[in-house]
């Protein structure tokens, strides 16, 4: 079994993937990590968005990097769109959510544009990635956390913990 993490970018999930892979011996694979190690995709690089444009075939591409990984199982992989993996490779997709002063503050203490830092605060307040997440996973297997303070954080990690064993994940 593999988990997903996404959410709105700064809702925390490459901090909860790091404890998560740390605590339970996860291998942990960062989507963005994916597009930045083919070469080919450099092109589609959007400097003013600090993002990959990726279209169906750079997706692919990313996929075919993944799947073996997948199929070995054990892989905690973040990103912020829940859409482009076979539903077939999750058994658990957390859904991370944080308030708007939260992303805020998150998100203005990174190199990021005024116009990204509030895409991304919009995204969020109109469940952008809630919505990607449920289009694309049974809600059986959606956990959506708070994660605005170090209190949830702890939380969620004893939270994801209990799901995990008592869904017999060893
Ligand atoms: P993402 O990977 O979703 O973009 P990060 O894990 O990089 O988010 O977290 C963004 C910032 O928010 C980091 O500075 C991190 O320390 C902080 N952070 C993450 N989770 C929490 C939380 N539950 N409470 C408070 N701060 C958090
Ligand atoms: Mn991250």
């Amino acid at each position: 079994m593999n988990i997903l993490v996404t959410g709105t970018p700064g809702t925390g999930k490459t901090t909860l993937c790091q404890r998560l892979s740390e605590q339970l011996h996860l291998n942990y694979l960062h989507f963005g990590s994916f597009a930045r190690n083919i070469p080919v995709l450099q092109d589609l690089w959007n400097e003013q968005m600090q993002c990959y444009d990726l279209d169906d075939e750079a997706e692919n591409m990313i996929m075919d990097e993944m799947e073996p990984l997948m199929e070995q199982g054990r892989c905690i992989v973040e990103h912020h769109d829940a859409r482009p993996f076979p539903e077939r490779w999750f058994g658990l997709v957390i859904l991370l959510r944080s308030s708007t002063e939260q992303l805020f503050d998150r998100l203005s203490s990174r190199q990021y544009s005024q116009e990204k830092v509030q895409e991304n605060i919009q995204a969020e307040i109109f469940n952008i990635c809630k919505e990607q997440a449920e289009e694309s996973y049974s809600p059986s297997i959606i956990l959506e956390l708070q994660s605005n303070t170090l209190d949830d954080f702890n939380s969620n990690v004893d939270l994801i913990q209990q799901w995990l064993s008592s869904h017999q994940f060893q």
